[in-house]
């Protein structure tokens, strides 16, 4: 067995071993960059013993492979690595930082490979994971760290959800109240959603663009392209708190403090509106210059403010429009093909994509329960990405979402065609932080099902193997506690423990989403004593 995460999908392995203690890198300049680390990773571990004879790692180009494509040939005289592009060079770094346990803790004098052939490309070529931080707030070192470990897992894509109800989390010069102002909340909704209790300290975060440049260059460094996110129409109440002018019956309101869908949300009937959001966008595209697609939410709109505001009844009758919900499409199509002229692809939450909506919006699925016109999109050829939040979003305790579903859980959905599941571009996992309020539970909740997410992403669906899959887990631990990140141990992530498993799952139908995790951190923390 390799120990290696996400599985590589052909492989033969040799009864040969390699051991050595000099090694030396041979590659054209101009893939420098996408080898550089591994070079750094195999100095950090090793004690060079520069008397030695040295091993060779050979990086050869090979046109005819495919762009995420590579293949590694260990030998006991050299290793070769063949990939036509960069990215596929990084990626064989990928596997042969973890065949030589590179990424654990302690110096070592030798090290050992199996020798081996393996010939590796992923399953689906977009490979994601989304971070809220504006219900809470991470910062830069976690997210830093985090895409460190998705490097190393093979994702290509971070989401980063830094808009919404509660906060605004961008510091744009052009706009001087999202700093001051949307960035801010008075308190913050604690322990669950049905009492009156709230933390009363000012919740108040924001990037400042250098920040924000220097996160994307860290994740360009490792071959991952971020997704920034502005959710509108809904989930705009931050942005109307701090312009009020963008408010449908311009009403001073405060940023919100509790969790949930509001109305409190941008008017899509005044031109100033359009003017504001499409400015924002603007500074948000040039500022993620590289990134080939810009999240624009559309999801869980209420439209209460709407039906009461002149503006919107004049709009509605002006387009000829039916309803609120016709005139949230209009909004939608205004914004999309606005980005769109800024050399953007659009991806949208799938309640954002309606009939009418351009051919080219990638729609992300993510809900529960089955939307029989969302499928049909998706066989009549609709892109999208996969994220059902009964598989692919972690906040829940692992008592409600075991990893055994997310890892073992098909990635299909009934009655999807074969053409239909050729449109999935990719999957995507998403951690949702209302209740998430430090970096600890944070990384306990994703990890280890980041790892299981890798594996779906990357692995073939014939590759998959759960009893494999945990044994290799087992080793990948040791790379987690030398990255000192905290994780759920297998035992409480497949939810074996059936009393614990009710103790948190009642506290998980009594919404009273702190008590579930304080349960659950103090459970994991007894395992670990062990
Ligand atoms: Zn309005």
């Amino acid at each position: 067995m390799l120990s290696v995460i996400p599985m590589v999908n052909d492989y033969k392995l040799d009864e040969k071993q390699v051991s050595f203690d000099n090694f030396r890198l041979d590659y054209e300049p101009k893939f420098k960059e996408a080898i550089i680390q591994f070079e750094n990773e195999l100095k950090q571990k090793l004690n060079v013993n520069e008397n030695s004879k040295f091993y060779l790692f050979k990086f050869i180009k090979d046109s005819k492979l495919k762009r995420q494509q590579y293949k590694i040939e260990v030998t006991t005289s050299n290793t070769t690595i063949y990939a036509k592009t960069k990215e596929g060079f990084y990626y064989a770094t990928r596997t042969l930082i973890q065949l030589l346990s590179l990424k654990t803790a302690g110096k070592i004098d030798n090290l050992t490979l199996n020798c081996l052939t393996i010939n590796d490309s992923p399953r689906f070529l977009f490979r994601s994971f989304m971070v809220d931080e504006v219900r809470h707030f991470f910062g830069k070192d976690e997210i830093k760290r985090i895409i460190d470990l998705m490097a190393d897992l093979k994702f290509n894509y971070f989401h980063w959800h830094l808009s919404d109800d509660q906060g605004f989390r961008i510091n744009f010069k052009e706009f001087d109240k999202l700093k001051s102002v949307a960035s801010t909340r008075k308190r913050t909704k604690i322990n669950s959603l049905t009492n009156d209790d709230y933390d009363e300290h000012e919740y108040s975060y924001c990037y400042e663009i250098e920040d924000i440049k220097e996160i994307i260059q860290y994740a360009k460094d490792r071959y991952i392209e971020i997704i920034p996110e502005i959710d509108m129409p809904g989930h705009t109440t931050a942005l109307v708190a701090a312009y009020n002018e963008l408010h449908c019956l311009h009403k001073q309101i405060d940023v919100e403090t509790k969790f949930g869908v509001f109305s409190e949300i941008v008017c899509p009937s005044k031109d100033s509106t359009y003017e504001f959001l499409k400015k924002l966008l603007k500074a948000l595209c040039d500022l993620f210059k590289d990134s080939k697609y810009i999240h624009i939410g559309g999801d869980e709109v209420d439209t209460a403010n709407w039906k009461q505001c002149p503006d919107c009844n004049k709009k509605i009758q002006k387009l000829h429009l039916d309803d609120a919900k016709q005139l949230q499409q209009y909004f939608m199509k205004e914004m999309v093909s606005y980005v769109q002229s800024l050399n953007k692809k659009v991806i949208c939450w799938h309640d954002g994509v309606y009939d009418s909506s351009d051919k080219n919006v990638i729609m992300q699925y993510w809900t529960w329960q089955l939307e029989k016109d969302k499928i049909e999109y998706m066989n009549n050829g609709r892109t999208t990405i996969y994220s059902p939040c009964s598989q692919f979003y972690f906040n829940d305790p692992y008592a409600e979402l075991p990893l055994k579903t997310t890892y073992t859980k098909k990635i299909s959905f009934e009655g999807l065609t074969r053409t239909g599941l050729s449109n999935i571009l990719g999957v995507e996992g998403c951690i949702w932080t209302e209740w998430i309020d430090s970096n600890e539970l944070l990384e306990t909740l994703i990890l280890p099902r980041l790892e299981a997410l890798a594996e779906k992403a990357w692995t073939k669906q014939k590759n998959i193997n759960l009893k494999d899959f945990l044994k290799r887990l087992d080793n990948h631990y040791l790379t987690l506690d030398y990255l000192n990140m905290a994780y759920t141990p297998t035992k409480i992530a497949l939810s074996s423990n059936k009393k614990k498993r009710e103790l948190i799952s009642k506290a998980f139908r009594d919404n009273d989403k702190k008590v579930e995790f304080k349960l659950y951190l103090k459970a994991k923390r007894k395992l670990l004593k062990k």
